[in-house]
C-alpha cells in the first residue's frame, strides 16, 4: 500500500510504499476513504508522544472508511461496512472496558501512535466489536473522517465532562478543530458560547457557527473578557488548543462552581500548565480531563448529525491527496489551523 512515512522525529516526511498491514486476530483492516490532519499527529511527529517507539512509523488517527478484511473471532462486522472509529481504541477486557469506559481502557491502541495509522491506503484496527462505528448512510466520507477525534472529542468534552446546560455559558479557548466543534455542540445544546483565539479567521468562524461573542486573546486579558462578556465567568470553560496560556485562562475565566474541561492535548514538552489553585478551592471549581470518546457512545451524537442539528461538514476546509499530507501536516505546528477548517486527506 502506499503511505506517509517518517523515519525519524521532525524529520522528512514522504509517500512510500509500504506493506500492507496483517489482520490482527479479532481485529480488521479497514480501506481509508478519507482521514482528518490533526495537531496530534502533528505532536507526534514531534516526538512528543510516547506511544511513537518504531520507525519507519505512518501518522493519521481520523479515518472513516470501508472494512476491507476482518480477523478471526469478528461478529459484528463483515467487508464492505461503513465505518469510522474512535482515536483511542479499546482492548474490551480491562477493568475500564467493562465499566463503559474505553476511552480510557487500559490497554488502548492508537492508529498512528501505538501502530501505522490512517495516512495510508489501509490500517488495522484491534477489538473490532469494540471500536468499529458504523456511519449511517449518506454521510460523506470526509465528513465521517471528522468524528474519529475531532467532533466525538469535543462531543464528549462538553456534554458528557463539561456538562453544559441550556442557558449556560461556555467558553471555548482555541478555535481550530475541537474549538470549533465544540462551539457547534454547545451552541446546538442550547448554551450561549464565548470563542476565543488569536486568529480572526477561527473567531469569524466561531461566530458563523454561533458563537454569542468573540474574543481576540491577542489584544488583552482573556479571561477578564470572559468574565466580563458572562456576567462573572462561564459555567463550562474548555480549553481546546492545549496550552500552558489557554488552560490557565480558561480556569480563569470561570464563574463559581465553574467546570473547566482540558481537551487539547498538552504535552509536558508543551510547557506545565500553571493553574491557580487557590481559585479552584475558593470558588470550588471542577478541572477535568476528556479523552475521546468510546465507539459505544457515538449513538446519540450520529442521530444529531443525521438529523442535521450538528454539521461537521461544516468543519472541512480543504481535501487533499495523499502526496499533500506530509505539508498539511507539517503546517499544523503553527497557528491554530482553524482558519481554513479541517483539511481531510482522500488515500489515492
Ligand atoms: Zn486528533
Ligand atoms: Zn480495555
Amino acid at each position: 500500500m502506499r503511505a506517509v512515512v517518517y523515519e525519524a522525529f521532525g524529520g522528512p516526511m514522504e509517500v512510500r510504499e509500504v506493506p500492507d498491514p496483517p489482520v490482527p486476530a479479532g481485529g480488521a483492516v479497514i480501506r481509508v476513504e478519507a482521514t482528518g490532519v490533526c495537531r496530534s499527529d502533528w505532536h507526534g511527529w514531534q516526538g512528543h508522544d510516547p506511544d511513537i517507539r518504531a520507525f519507519p512509523h505512518v501518522p493519521g488517527h481520523e479515518l472513516a472508511g470501508v472494512v476491507e478484511a476482518v480477523g478471526d473471532g469478528v461478529a459484528r462486522w463483515r467487508p464492505g461496512d461503513r465505518v469510522t472509529v474512535p482515536f483511542v481504541c479499546a482492548c474490551g477486557r480491562c477493568a475500564s472496558c467493562a465499566s463503559g469506559d474505553q476511552q480510557v481502557c487500559e490497554e488502548q491502541t492508537q492508529p498512528g501512535f501505538s501502530h501505522w495509522g490512517s495516512f495510508a491506503e489501509l490500517v488495522a484496527i484491534g477489538a473490532a466489536d469494540v471500536n468499529l462505528v458504523g456511519l449511517p448512510d449518506g454521510t460523506p466520507y470526509p465528513t465521517a473522517a471528522a468524528l474519529g477525534c475531532r467532533f466525538a472529542t469535543a462531543y464528549r468534552a462538553v456534554l458528557a465532562r463539561g456538562r453544559a446546560a441550556p442557558g449556560e455559558w461556555v467558553a471555548v479557548h482555541g478555535c481550530g478543530g475541537v474549538g470549533l466543534s465544540a462551539v457547534m455542540i454547545a451552541v446546538a445544546a442550547g448554551a450561549r458560547v464565548v470563542a476565543v483565539d488569536i486568529a480572526e479567521g477561527a473567531l469569524a468562524l466561531a461566530r458563523e457557527l454561533g458563537a454569542a461573542a468573540a474574543v481576540d486573546a491577542s489584544s488583552g486579558d482573556a479571561a477578564a473578557a470572559v468574565r466580563e462578556i458572562t456576567g462573572g465567568g462561564a459555567h463550562v470553560s474548555l480549553d481546546a488548543l492545549g496550552g500552558p496560556a489557554t488552560a490557565r485562562a480558561s480556569v480563569e475565566g470561570l464563574r463559581r462552581r465553574g467546570r473547566h474541561v482540558q481537551v487539547g492535548l498538552l504535552p509536558p514538552a508543551a510547557g506545565r500548565a500553571d493553574l491557580p489553585m487557590e481559585r479552584v478551592i475558593a470558588l470550588e471549581l471542577e478541572i477535568l480531563g476528556s479523552h475521546g470518546m468510546a465507539a459505544h457512545a457515538y449513538g446519540p451524537m450520529l442521530e444529531l448529525v443525521r438529523a442535521g442539528t450538528l454539521r461537521p461538514d461544516a468543519l472541512v476546509g480543504r481535501i487533499v491527496g495523499l502526496a499533500d499530507a506530509p505539508a498539511a501536516l507539517a503546517g499544523m505546528g503553527t497557528g491554530t489551523g482553524g482558519t481554513a477548517g479541517m483539511t481531510v486527506v482522500v488515500p489515492r
